[in-house]
């Protein structure tokens, strides 16, 4: 175990890439903590379930998000669209972020669904504008106008969407009727990219530029299996692409003579997830040794086997584990987490890994925010008071129920003095605002706020998922032997 620490942490100091754990520990940064929503004893977990991109793999989604914008361009562009100057734009979007696929908006909803901030095409609408579109509208994920950008693969698809909302509006795109068809568009593009081999073979082609290596990770999960889980893996992706990515994030960290196929006790790949939660799909077995084709399969799963299709429900009958006695890791939230949690009682686990970033910028915004708190009870007590003496001058004034007369007399030049306090006071917040209103994004802001409630994807995380974490390789820090206990939830009436 030692050495292997060793190994590991001079392995790490090479890559640069997170900070080494050598052995499990109580003192690691809180951006790498796993939280709870409901309790969860992986103890009593029997196996663990992954998706693999974005959970296992993850891969530097500025690089491969453009790249996939730039082969989906090329598709639109053979169509006679005019897309050639436009660009990949990061920062545009945000996961958890709603299209709004009847008046051509992304919009960002509280977890109320109401409206807290949205942007026509590229431009963010203000004030007024916003409260036009959705006065009266809620934002209802049921309804086929709203579509919910659940992964960080939502990225490009998303900056597309909405660079074409703007030519739409200038009539630039030949035959294009509306936004609804517009999305379906660039959709069909996307999916037509990540199913044509190119992409995928340029990623192949050249890992290091798409794939950021994370050495804790295999570490995470032989921990996992010794402790006697059965690891499987179950994701989209197939089969050729699964082993070429696997095996560069995990191959180099493992002991001596171990692959990653050693891990797991099972593989299914082209799982078609959601799907594969509903529905009896035929499964097959892949060929290793005859090219990967593939063979009816209908009996017992053979251990280190790789499958192919197949459902949630075979691989339960087949593994003799059910419900909560798996717990399912994955970043999609309706794909992984929602649907398995819904359909099959799965434990869930969501992988977030923007989380990092929020939380060290959260940290560092503590001052200010501990000052915008006090400047707002501030805020707060002197609009009490205002409401206090205008309510003794009313009656002072229409005769009625009790008042202070001496308190009435002065009233009038005491309000003024608190309004002038007031909006001195509000002048001093708004800067402070508005920068707490800016973490994660600059236009979006916070993945799991929505101005000062929690947003919709945060509550689509709270109601899914029962626990969520930046990284699987969090869990070298908490043992596979770990209790989360749900904390206490907080009520506007809990006293202090
Ligand atoms: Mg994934």
């Amino acid at each position: 175990m030692a050495a292997n620490g060793e190994e590991l942490m001079s392995r790490t100091r090479d890559t640069a890439e997170v900070a080494p754990t050598p052995v499990p520990t109580a003192d690691y940064p809180a951006e790498r903590g796993i939280f709870c929503n409901r309790t969860l004893n992986l103890r009593s977990t029997r196996a663990v379930g992954y998706d693999m991109d974005y959970t296992l793999v993850h891969y530097r989604a500025q690089e491969g998000e453009k790249l996939a914008f730039g082969y989906a361009r090329r598709v639109l562009g053979d169509r006679g669209w005019p897309v050639d100057d436009l660009k990949f734009e990061a920062r545009q979007v945000i996961r958890g972020l709603t299209f709004d696929l009847e008046l051509g908006n992304l919009v960002k909803p509280n977890r109320f669904g109401y409206v807290m901030k949205a942007a026509h095409g590229t431009r963010v609408l203000d004030f007024d504008e916003q409260r036009r579109a959705y006065a009266g509208r809620i934002v209802d994920l049921s309804e086929d106008r709203f579509v919910f950008l659940n992964t960080l693969f939502s990225h490009s698809e998303a900056s597309l969407f909405a660079q074409l909302v703007d030519r739409v509006d200038q009539h630039e795109l030949p035959g294009v009727l509306g936004y609804a068809e517009l999305y379906q568009a660039v959709r069909n593009s996307i999916d037509a990219v990540h199913m044509e081999g190119s992409f995928k073979a340029e990623i192949i082609a050249d890992p290091e530029r798409f794939v950021e290596h994370d050495p804790e990770l295999p570490l995470a999960l032989l921990d996992q299996r010794h402790a006697g889980k059965k690891l499987l893996l179950i994701t989209n992706s197939e089969w050729d692409f699964t082993r070429s990515m696997m095996s560069y994030a995990f191959d180099r960290f493992l002991p001596d003579g171990m692959t990653w196929r050693d891990l797991f006790h099972t593989v299914i790949v082209s799982a078609r997830k959601p799907d594969f939660f509903f529905r009896p799909n035929p499964m097959y077995e892949v060929v290793e040794e005859n090219l990967g084709l593939l063979r009816p399969h209908f009996g017992a799963i053979r251990k280190g086997g790789v499958y192919f299709g197949g459902s949630a429900a075979f691989l339960e009958k087949q593994l003799g584990v059910s419900g909560d006695e798996i717990l399912f890791v994955g970043d999609h939230l309706y794909g992984d987490v929602h649907v398995s949690k819904a359909v099959h009682r799965w434990r869930t686990a969501l992988i977030l890994r923007e989380l990092e970033e929020e939380l060290r910028d959260l940290r560092d915004f503590e001052e200010t925010q501990k000052k915008l708190r006090e400047m707002m009870e501030q805020k707060e007590a002197i609009e009490a008071e205002i409401c206090r003496r205008r309510l003794v001058a009313q009656r002072a004034r229409d005769g009625y129920g009790p008042t202070d007369a001496e308190e009435a007399d002065g009233a009038e030049a005491r309000l003024t003095e608190l309004r002038e306090q007031f909006e001195e006071l509000d002048e001093r917040i708004a800067p402070l605002a508005q920068s707490a209103a800016e973490l994660g994004n600059p236009i979006w802001g916070s993945l799991m706020r929505a101005g000062n409630d929690k947003s919709l994807y945060a509550r689509q995380v709270e109601r899914y998922a029962d626990i969520y974490t930046s990284r699987v390789s969090n869990f070298v820090y908490q043992t596979p032997f770990a209790y989360w206990r749900a904390p206490r939830g907080s009520l506007p009436h809990d006293p202090g």
